[in-house]
């Protein structure tokens, strides 16, 4: 596994960033994303599917768990398992999506499909270290370290 960190200094950087990993995105990549509340991870998506082209509104898929946009370049699954302690069924609706070559895997809370996801994927962690500024830092195999090369 490799690692690369960047920091960010508000979410807007954090998004420019997300814009930039999502113009080397092939297809099928699954992308993990660790943090507590609040520390970005939405935000993170949200520059992710802009940067793939589409306009879409990007929110937090909590309570709903999964949303799908489709206007972009390729599609993007986004699951939120915020609070649950059984993925149940959404696990297999995860576990359908992973690996589809026209679609982009999103997984924040991601501990209890820790099972589901393949070894194969990028982990980021966002740490804050003051109000707006985060670190991000990202783990992930050699195979993918084309999403992290222009940065
Ligand atoms: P999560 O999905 O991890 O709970 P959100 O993306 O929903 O987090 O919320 C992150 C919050 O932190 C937003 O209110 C955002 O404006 C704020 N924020 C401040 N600085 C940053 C930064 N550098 N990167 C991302 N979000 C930031
Ligand atoms: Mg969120």
């Amino acid at each position: 596994m490799s690692q690369h960190i960047i920091n960010t200094r508000s979410p807007e950087e954090t998004e420019q960033i997300a814009q930039a990993i999502a113009s080397q995105l092939k297809g099928g990549e699954v992308i993990e994303l660790a943090s507590d509340l609040g520390g970005g991870k939405t935000t993170f998506t949200r520059g992710l599917v802009a940067g793939l082209g589409s306009d879409e509104a990007v929110a937090s898929p909590t309570f709903t768990i999964n949303r799908e946009y489709s206007k972009g370049r390729l599609y993007v699954h986004h699951f939120d398992f915020y609070r649950l302690d059984d993925a149940g069924t959404i696990a297999d609706e995860l576990a359908e999506v992973i690996g589809d070559p026209t679609a982009v895997v999103v997984v924040e809370w991601a501990e209890v499909v820790q099972h589901v996801l393949p070894e194969k994927h990028v982990r980021i962690q966002i740490i804050p270290t003051d109000e707006f500024g985060r670190k991000l830092q990202f783990t992930y195999p050699e195979e993918l370290d084309y999403l992290v090369k222009g940065l």
